[in-house]
Order: C-alpha cells, then sequence, then structure tokens
C-alpha cells in the first residue's frame, strides 16, 4: 500500500471496526476469506447490513474494476451468510435485497453490498 492508501484505510470507519478500533456490530466475519457482515450505521430498513472485504479501496467500483473475481466471491459469500442467518433474525423470513452502487456517491467510501430486508 502506499503511504496515501495506508491514510485512506486508517481515517475509513468499516476498516477501523474490522480492526476493532471504533464501534460497530459485526454480524459476520470470515477471517480467511476477509469479508464481513457489519451493522449500516444509517439503516434504511429494520434490517440493513453492508458485506465489505477486509481490503481497503475507495469505492465499489473501484474494488470491482481492479479485483472483479474478489467482488463475485463477496456477492456469493453475501448470499450464502444471509440465508444461514435467516434463522435468527425474523425480518428476514420473507426475503432479502442486495444491492450496491456503482459510480455514484458512497457515504463511506469502502466496498460494499448492502443486504436490506423486504418490507
Ligand atoms: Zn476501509
Amino acid at each position: 500500500m502506499t503511504t496515501q492508501n495506508v491514510q485512506a484505510a486508517t481515517m475509513c470507519p468499516f476498516c477501523g471496526i474490522l480492526a476493532g478500533a471504533e464501534p460497530g456490530t459485526v454480524i459476520a466475519r470470515n477471517d480467511e476469506k476477509r469479508f464481513a457482515i457489519i451493522k449500516s450505521i444509517h439503516p434504511e430498513s429494520v434490517v440493513h447490513w453492508l458485506a465489505i472485504p477486509f481490503e481497503h479501496k475507495e469505492s465499489t467500483e473501484a474494488f470491482e474494476g481492479e479485483h472483479a473475481s474478489r467482488f463475485i466471491e463477496l456477492f456469493e459469500w453475501t448470499i450464502a451468510q444471509t440465508k444461514q442467518l435467516v434463522a435468527d433474525e425474523p425480518h428476514l423470513e420473507r426475503g432479502f435485497t442486495l444491492k450496491t452502487h456503482f459510480g455514484s456517491f458512497e457515504t463511506i467510501p469502502h466496498p460494499k453490498i448492502h443486504i436490506l430486508a423486504v418490507e
């Protein structure tokens, strides 16, 4: 990583949560695959989680552009993990929505897939 990347990662709230340096709720974490699901700080639904890779990148689009296979792996992991978590989260019993943003503003500049309850 360049010095600039290290500084960006240090200031990133999601990287802070993954490092245990900032408060946040980790729903699921896989240290081998280096993916996690955390609770959104600004929920748009009764369930609003974010699936994130451990590696910092300034946007989801940049992450997909440079690591397309990692992005697909994250998507597949997110689906499998969320299905497993349905048993503990009644709001997901009716299904869930996955969404991600390309080329648009991201409040937290770190790659992510949104997991939302269907309302
Ligand atoms: Zn980050």
